[in-house]
């Protein structure tokens, strides 16, 4: 029951999956969460480490495709800067976004991983579609609106279940 809850890798920030780290997992494919994941909450560009993280994936050979919740528009303008795919309304913890995503890169589900910051949202969708699913630590969750801050508390309990 708790395994949906529960990611494949845990590390801080994004630029901690080095190329060579992903390989080892066997990971040719990464779905990336925008908000809190590679960016403040609601920001429209990433942030310059994250930035610089996707273009040495890139040149590694990696398939990248955003997978959002955000509105169409913002997460659209955020992927073309970035020059990657998207899949923007995702309407994560459902499975279809991930899917979808996966259908546009033509990958393997063995080979990919969703990369996010949130239990309820990026890891369950990861499971329910199954790929595997690395948790980061949310950059500024202070900042998400309250919705999003509720879920941290059972969030942060199940978390704690883990590390005891
Ligand atoms: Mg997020």
């Amino acid at each position: 029951m708790l395994r949906i809850f529960t990611p494949h890798y845990r590390v801080g920030r994004v630029w901690e999956l080095t190329p060579e780290r992903l390989q080892q997992w066997g990971l040719r494919a990464l779905l990336l969460d925008v908000d809190c994941t590679l960016t403040r909450y609601s920001q429209g560009e990433a942030l310059p480490e994250a930035t610089a993280w996707i273009e040495q994936l890139r040149i590694s050979g990696f398939q990248l495709c955003l997978v959002s919740n955000g509105m169409g528009a913002r997460i659209r303008g955020f992927a073309e800067r970035l020059e990657l795919p998207c899949v923007a309304k995702a309407m994560k913890p459902l499975p279809w976004g991930i899917r979808r995503a996966l259908r546009m890169l033509k990958a393997e589900h063995s080979q990919t991983a969703i990369v996010g910051d949130q239990l309820f949202a990026d890891v369950m969708a990861g499971r329910l579609a199954g790929i595997r699913s690395i948790l980061v630590e949310p950059i500024h969750p202070e900042e998400e609106p309250w919705y999003t801050r509720m879920k941290r508390i059972p969030e942060r309990f199940l978390l704690s279940l883990r590390e005891a």
